[in-house]
């Protein structure tokens, strides 16, 4: 069907998801396959010649990324590092500049240090929930790219994506938002301004901890950017494979009802957690006690799954609730349906150890999951019991 004019949770279910011509099979098949029969050469079915180059099931779920973030292109790739790799090799030259938040996702502070740095690409790194900050850190004529991650991980500090994309087009500056941790079921960075729009779909999108994948979506206008970053895709070769494209579409059909549990999920933890004497502070955005919760309500549509905690008995006693938690299983990664508890500053942000974007040893992270809320507070409750 078409879906241009529908709503989020149809787009979500549909956009790209046509049933299959020759059997009326409603989910369309998985096309396991590294390359496609020519009828004489160069005599291509549908325009796939070789899997690299494009898949019809990669094809599917490009189709509902582009849907779901209101742009006009999708790309699908290995992983969200490798959808982030793909967008800055193809943007940057060496001498350019970055300006990246603080508090993002340790990979992608890495990729930027570690890989482009050796590739002469210099980065600042900044609060991007700061304005003035962003706006002394661009270098006029030498920034392309400005990266925000926003709420940002782990510290969920909110940015105005709206004044950073005007930031951004006052400065001729690419503004690229990782969307992973809010998804697009309750954020839509291109509507407010955004130039591209990354996911690590390993995340909320596929919602089930089953497969790695990234994904890219340009806004309308960037169709000539958007054809760069495909031939990279193409060229530099990190695409998902045709099951976990099937995986992944799979589970953003459910994105929309799974987010709004987190949502509320997490808001009565953090809530339970705010009161709690061995709670130094709560990182929510949906609590009135956080800084970004006005401009949240703003640009948020629900405050989403992520919490973080800084507990008063420092790294010692964040380590033992950490470790003490039972349904809350100890584990890198969120987005998923099972809730995971994770200590950044030795697991997920342990690349980031001594570095601008470190992470303070009393703060623990929650991925709230859509178990049923009742054992999500007693397992905390018992978990803050043994601190
Ligand atoms: C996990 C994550 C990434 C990296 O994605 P991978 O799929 O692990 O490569 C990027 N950004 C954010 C916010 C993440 O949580």
């Amino acid at each position: 069907m078409d879906t241009t004019n529908a709503r989020f949770d149809t787009r979500a279910i549909h956009a790209g998801q046509e049933f299959d011509p020759t059997t009326g099979a409603v989910i369309p098949p998985v096309y396991l396959t590294s390359t496609y029969v020519q009828d004489g050469i160069g005599g291509l079915r549908g325009g796939y010649e070789y899997s690299r180059g494009g898949n019809p099931t990669r094809t599917a779920l490009e189709t509902q990324l582009a849907a779901l973030e209101g742009g006009a292109h999708g790309l699908s790739f290995a992983s969200g590092l490798a959808a982030e790799d793909a967008l800055l090799r193809t943007v940057l030259v060496p001498g350019d500049h970055v300006v990246i938040g603080n508090d993002v996702y340790g990979g992608t502070h890495r990729l930027i240090r570690k890989i482009f740095g050796a590739w002469g690409i210099r980065h600042t790194t900044v609060d991007t929930s700061d304005l003035g900050a962003v706006r002394d850190a661009i270098e006029l004529g030498a920034t392309k790219v400005l990266w925000v991650e926003t709420p940002s991980n782990p510290l969920m500090k909110i940015s105005d994506i709206a004044a950073l994309a005007e930031l951004g087009t006052e400065a001729g500056v690419l503004v690229v938002v990782d969307n992973t941790f809010a998804s697009p079921a309750l954020q839509q960075p291109l509507a407010l301004g955004a130039d591209v729009v990354v996911h690590s779909t390993t995340k909320y999108l596929g919602g089930h901890s089953d497969i790695i994948g990234g994904g890219l979506v340009f806004a309308e206008g960037l169709d000539e950017l958007a054809e760069r970053v495909t031939f990279t895709q193409f060229a530099a070769g990190a695409v998902s494979s045709p099951f976990d494209a099937f995986l992944t579409t799979r589970g953003i059909k459910t994105l929309g009802i799974r987010m709004q549990r987190h949502s509320q999920n997490a808001l009565a933890i953090a809530r339970r957690l705010e009161e709690h004497a061995g709670i130094e502070h709560v990182y929510y955005p949906g609590l009135e006690s956080h800084p970004g919760h006005e401009l949240a309500g703003r640009q948020m549509s629900g405050f989403g799954g992520m919490i973080s905690i800084a507990l008063s008995g420092g790294g010692e006693a964040a380590r033992r609730f950490a470790e003490s938690t039972e349904v809350f299983q100890l584990a890198e990664s969120l987005g998923g349906v099972e809730s995971l508890v994770n200590y950044p500053a030795e697991m997920t942000h342990a690349s980031v150890r001594g570095t601008e974007a470190e992470v303070p040893e009393s703060v623990v992270r929650l991925s709230v999951g859509i178990e049923d809320v009742d054992d999500l507070l007693d397992d905390i409750d018992r978990a803050l019991e043994r601190l």
